[in-house]
């Protein structure tokens, strides 16, 4: 394959980026899919093409990555926080309440956070009743599902947008920077290819103020032929691992969140609570025991540095979301972990002396 796209001469947005696109879309249900460098600026690009502008307000949560946050200044928008669940999701009733008294948000990035997805029906009401644009950040919930009326929903369907990364840590992830816009709507997709290559809606004809957001051949390439194929595998060993955890962990200290209703997530990561002056001791006390655990995230967006420069609004005093940084550890998860490591990290937080 890297011979293949090596004598083709052709390494930036030829055919296998096209192929690509159109085994995505396809995985996703339909729809058009658009490669572009990475998930932040698969965000930025579809908060362009809907429109959004320098002032605009736009609804998202305070825990996430920072890209989610980043795409949303780097267009001049003001970033408008709400706040979450004490699972960490964002609080959509919480963002119904500031809908309802901020009729001049006109834009909204939910996260479907750790792979658990946001019920879309709910989305889909304030979607309806808000006249909003959404873009949804599917970067940990590629393959994650919800049951739907008729039919399992993937996430990503409710938003005119959305966007996903193959950062290589994600589920489904390349062998560098790269990340994906969809849209059920072939003229967004239309827009958003032109932006990601300089804004050209012709060779040479600059329609709009564009980005260098192209997709590389090998990337696309690897992403199609050796790493989507095995992502049902992967999500597949990732479920596994989840409930055995879910089912096994009975540490009274270490909290697991609870799973959405009806849903069947993508298992990016293991989120469980700790008291928040025992994180550390836990961190050091798995590190001592050879396992890595991780946090995610041990700051909200609004609490960072590079916030303190740039204009944002939140509404309430986040009070969960700050707690939930304060408490959080994820456990080791991935599809190589050996059935032996998953043992060892169950017999070992569960002998953990708070
Ligand atoms: C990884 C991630 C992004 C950004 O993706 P990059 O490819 O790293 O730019 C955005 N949102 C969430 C929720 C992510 O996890």
């Amino acid at each position: 394959m890297f011979a293949e796209v090596g004598a083709s001469g052709w390494y930036i947005l030829g055919e296998q980026v096209r192929e690509f696109e159109l085994r995505l879309a396809t995985y996703w249900g339909g729809g058009c899919a658009v490669g572009v460098a990475s998930g932040l600026d698969a965000l930025e690009i579809s908060l362009k093409v809907l429109g959004c502008r320098p002032g605009d307000r736009v609804l998202t949560t305070p825990i996430s990555a920072f890209a989610t946050t980043l795409a949303i200044v780097k267009v001049g928008a003001i970033p408008v926080f709400a706040d979450t669940t004490d699972q960490g999701q964002l609080d959509l009733n919480a963002c119904a309440d500031l809908l309802e008294r901020r009729r001049d948000i006109r834009y909204f990035i939910p996260v479907h956070l750790f792979g658990n997805p946001l019920p879309p029906g709910e989305l889909r009401t304030l979607r309806d009743r808000f006249e909003l644009s959404i873009i949804e950040d599917c970067a940990q919930s590629i393959g994650a599902s919800t049951r739907g009326e008729y039919r399992r929903e993937f996430t990503g369907q409710v938003g005119q947008m959305a966007a996903t990364s193959f950062y290589p840590t994600k589920n489904l992830g390349a062998m560098g920077d790269a990340g994906a816009i969809l849209t059920p709507d072939a003229k967004l997709a239309e827009q958003a290819k032109a932006l990601r290559d300089y804004g050209q809606s012709a060779k040479y004809r600059h329609e709009w103020i564009g980005y260098n957001s192209r997709l590389d051949e090998l990337h696309a390439a690897l992403l199609a032929q050796v790493f989507l194929p095995r992502l049902d595998a992967w999500t597949q060993r990732r479920r596994d691992i989840a409930g055995q955890y879910d089912a096994r962990l009975v540490n009274p200290h270490v909290r697991a969140l609870g799973l959405p209703t009806g849903a069947c997530p993508s298992r990016h990561l293991y989120p469980v609570l700790v008291a928040p002056d025992r994180r550390d001791a836990l961190l050091a006390y798995l590190r001592a025991q050879g396992i890595v655990g991780g946090v995610h995230y041990p700051v909200a967006i609004p609490d960072q540095p590079a916030m303190q420069a740039v204009p944002f609004e939140q509404f309430t005093n986040l009070m969960r979301a700050r707690e939930f940084c304060r408490r959080e550890v994820s456990l080791p998860l991935h599809p190589y972990l050996l059935a032996e490591e998953v043992e060892r990290v169950i017999a070992v937080v569960n002998a953990w002396s708070g």
